[in-house]
C-alpha cells in the first residue's frame, strides 16, 4: 500500500516569488477565460493555453495554473448551485504545484525550473533530506514562503489479530476491544477552544482590520496547541494498534455539524463548543500514521454505525440516558436487560469493534487469506457467543491524559484503571 506525506521547509528565493506572481497572472486570466466561454474542464482550456506560447515560464507551470483556474471556477459554479454568494474577484493565494520528473533533488539540493535551461537552487535542510532518503518524492508544492515535498513509500499491511474500535467524542477518544478499553482525555482541547473566544471576545476596539489580525494569531495559536494534543493521541492510538497487530474501525462523521447549527434549539457557547471539536483532523491523522505503519484501517458507513452509542454492546438492547440532574451517571447509560450502568464511550468503542470486526471478516479475499478469514469468523462467532452468554469475561478500562503523554511514556503511559 501507498503511504504518502508531506514535509515542508521555508524558503526565501527570490526568483520563485516572481514565478509565483507569473502562475497567479496566467490563473487569473484562465479564470476570466473560463468565465467568458462557460468552460468548467481543462480539456476545453486548449485555446487558452495555446495564447499562453509567448510567455517564457516552464509549461509545467502553465498546466498547473489553468488546472487551478478550472478548480476555481468548478468550485464557484458549486457554490452558485447551492446558492451561497461568491465574492469575486476573490483574491486567491500564490502557489504553484508540480510534479516529480520537473524538479530535481539531489545530493541535498533542490532544482526548480524557473525559466528554460535556468533553475532555481536551494538548499534543502537536514530534516527534509533524511525525511525523503530512499523514498520517492512525488511531488513538490511552492508558496510564497514555504516548500511542500510530497513522497511516499510502499508498506505492508500486517497481518491482523484484533480489530480496536475508535470512538472520537468532543472530551476524548476512546479506543480498544473486548479486552481492554484505554480512554484518551481530550478536555484540554475544548478549555483551549473556549478560552481562545474569550481573549478575543474580551478585545473591544472597534477596528476591523486589527481585529481580524488578532483573530488569526491567537487562533493559529490554539490550532498549534489543540495539533499537539492530536498528535500525542493518535500516535498513542496507532502505536497500541501496531504492536498489539490490531485492525482500527473508525465511523463516519461527515455531516454532523449539521445537527449543531442555527435555529436548531441549542445555545451559542453550545453550538460553538460542538462545532471547534476536531474529529475530523483526528480521523485524517489517524489514517495517516496507519498507514505508514501498516495498521489497517476499517471506515465503517453511517448505515454500518446507526445506534453504535445507543445500543448495549452485550445483548443489543436500547440504552437509557440518566435522567435530567443525575450527576452520579453523567455519561453513562443503563441497559435494562444487563441491569447495569456501563460509559457510553466504553459501549460505542465496544460496538465499533465488533462492527468492524464483521466488516474485516465479510471483506477478506476468499482465496488468499482464507485461514484468517475462518480465524476471525470463528473469533467473531466467540464473540456473538459471549455476547448470549451475557459476557463473562470484564473488560478493563484505563484512562490516558492526552495532554500528558509523551514521546517517552509513549510505551509504558502512567494509566490509570477506572472503577467498574
Ligand atoms: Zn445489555
Amino acid at each position: 500500500m501507498q503511504a504518502t506525506k508531506c514535509v515542508i521547509q521555508s524558503h526565501a528565493n527570490e526568483s520563485l516569488a516572481g514565478l509565483l506572481a507569473e502562475c497567479l497572472i496566467i490563473t487569473y486570466n484562465g479564470i476570466r477565460y473560463a468565465q467568458e466561454n462557460g468552460i468548467d474542464n481543462r480539456k476545453r482550456m486548449k485555446r487558452f493555453y495555446q495564447t499562453l506560447r509567448d510567455t517564457k515560464l516552464p509549461s509545467c507551470y502553465k498546466v498547473t495554473a489553468i488546472t487551478r483556474a478550472c478548480a476555481v471556477i468548478k468550485s464557484r459554479n458549486k457554490s452558485l448551485r447551492r446558492q451561497i454568494e461568491v465574492r469575486h474577484p476573490k483574491p486567491l493565494r500564490p502557489v504553484a504545484c508540480i510534479i516529480s520528473g520537473f524538479f530535481i533533488t539531489m545530493k541535498g539540493r533542490l532544482f526548480i525550473p524557473v525559466s528554460r535551461d535556468k533553475y532555481a537552487d536551494i538548499q534543502l535542510n537536514d530534516h527534509v533530506v533524511n525525511s525523503i532518503q530512499g523514498r520517492k518524492v512525488r511531488s513538490l508544492t511552492i508558496t510564497q514562503s514555504l516548500l511542500s515535498l510530497c513522497y511516499s513509500d510502499d508498506i505492508r499491511l500486517a497481518p491482523v489479530r484484533a480489530v480496536y474500535g475508535v470512538d472520537r467524542n468532543e472530551k476524548n477518544i476512546t479506543f480498544g476491544d473486548i479486552d481492554k478499553v484505554v480512554r484518551i482525555e481530550m478536555k484540554e482541547i475544548v478549555r483551549i477552544n473556549e478560552t481562545t473566544r474569550e481573549i478575543l471576545s474580551s478585545f473591544k476596539r472597534n477596528d476591523v482590520r486589527i481585529g481580524k489580525k488578532l483573530t488569526r494569531k491567537y487562533w493559529k495559536r490554539a490550532n498549534n496547541r489543540t495539533n499537539q494534543i492530536l498528535h500525542t493521541a493518535t500516535n498513542f492510538i496507532v502505536e497500541m494498534a501496531s504492536k498489539n497487530r490490531a485492525a482500527l474501525t473508525v465511523e463516519d462523521l461527515t455531516g454532523i455539524r449539521k445537527m449543531y447549527q442555527r435555529n436548531n434549539l441549542h445555545g451559542p457557547s453550545y453550538r460553538f463548543r460542538l462545532n471547534s471539536w476536531p474529529h475530523w483532523k483526528a480521523k485524517r491523522m489517524l489514517e495517516y500514521k496507519a498507514a505508514w505503519k501498516g495498521v489497517t484501517v476499517i471506515g465503517l458507513s453511517k448505515s454500518e454505525t446507526y445506534g453504535s452509542s445507543s445500543l448495549c454492546s452485550k445483548c443489543g438492547e436500547k440504552l437509557r440516558s440518566p435522567k435530567r440532574g443525575d450527576l452520579e451517571h453523567g455519561r453513562m447509560q443503563w441497559c435494562g436487560n444487563c441491569k447495569e450502568w456501563i460509559d457510553r464511550d466504553v459501549h460505542a468503542t465496544l460496538n465499533l469493534s465488533t462492527r468492524g470486526l464483521a466488516r474485516f471478516a465479510s471483506s477478506l479475499p476468499r482465496s488468499k487469506g482464507s485461514s484468517q478469514r475462518a480465524e476471525l469468523q470463528s473469533e467473531e462467532k466467540g464473540l456473538a457467543i459471549e455476547a448470549v452468554k451475557g459476557n463473562p469475561v470484564r473488560t478493563v478500562i484505563l484512562r490516558v491524559d492526552a495532554s500528558k503523554l509523551t514521546r517517552d511514556s509513549m510505551s509504558n503511559p502512567s494509566v490509570e484503571q477506572i472503577k467498574s
